[in-house]
């Protein structure tokens, strides 16, 4: 890996001199990006972003959990300090942490049962639609679409968020494994009536983050 990195900073910066003295220079992310640890879903290439563009906190099953400081003071960060006017909840498919959440849990695993206990508890309140799918992959996919707008709404009414003069547009985005292409759930400019002057197309929330128009 250390090989690659120096094959990958020497190509870089042949490639264009001027990339790592800005890079030295600070960061201005318009986006904070919160995904899924899972090794499959990086953030940067699946959205074709640089090194730069996306402000990053990944977790088992993308979760936004109020009470964990970890999460809230990277929010709080790219919201107060960096000013991102978007944030990407971005879950997937076939998510092992939504998964998980839908079987009997595992007594070596006492971190991440804490973790996706609100998982479970989400889990619950949708039972009736999780137990009309064909099977446990079709309700851990379902769980996994909920789970994305859950923290999408938990975003939205928090504070850090909802304080702000201009408030960051939150969208809950989902990525597919199998074809590698993410299907917006909820855009920023959904339904509310706070956002009611902060509507535009969504052609034009696409072209907002397109991190990398390249
Ligand atoms: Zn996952």
């Amino acid at each position: 890996m250390l090989v690659e990195n120096i094959a990958w900073a020497r190509e870089t910066a042949h490639a264009d001199p001027q990339f790592f003295p800005g890079l030295a220079q600070g960061q201005s992310p318009k986006v904070l990006w919160i995904g899924c640890s899972d090794s499959r879903v990086p953030a940067e290439p699946v959205t074709n972003a640089n090194p730069g563009d996306l402000f990053v906190h990944r977790n088992i099953a993308n979760l936004f959990s109020p009470s964990d400081d970890n999460t809230v003071s990277v929010l709080e960060y790219a919201v107060r300090v960096l000013e991102v006017d978007h944030v990407i909840v971005c879950g997937h498919y076939g998510c092992g942490g939504v998964r998980a959440s839908l079987l009997p849990l595992s007594n070596e695993l006492p971190h991440v049962n804490r973790r996706i206990a609100p998982l479970c508890a989400l889990g619950d309140r949708h039972r009736k639609e999780l137990d009309a799918c064909a099977d446990l992959d079709a309700r851990a996919n379902r769980l996994a679409e909920l789970n994305v707008l859950e923290q999408v709404r938990l975003l939205r009414q928090s504070a850090i968020v909802c304080d702000r003069d201009t408030p960051p547009l939150v969208h809950g985005w989902i990525f597919g494994l199998s074809d590698g292409l993410i299907k917006v759930l909820s855009s920023g400019y959904d339904d509310e009536p706070a956002r009611d002057t902060r509507r535009a197309s969504q052609a034009d929330m696409l072209e907002a983050v397109e991190l990398a128009d390249r």
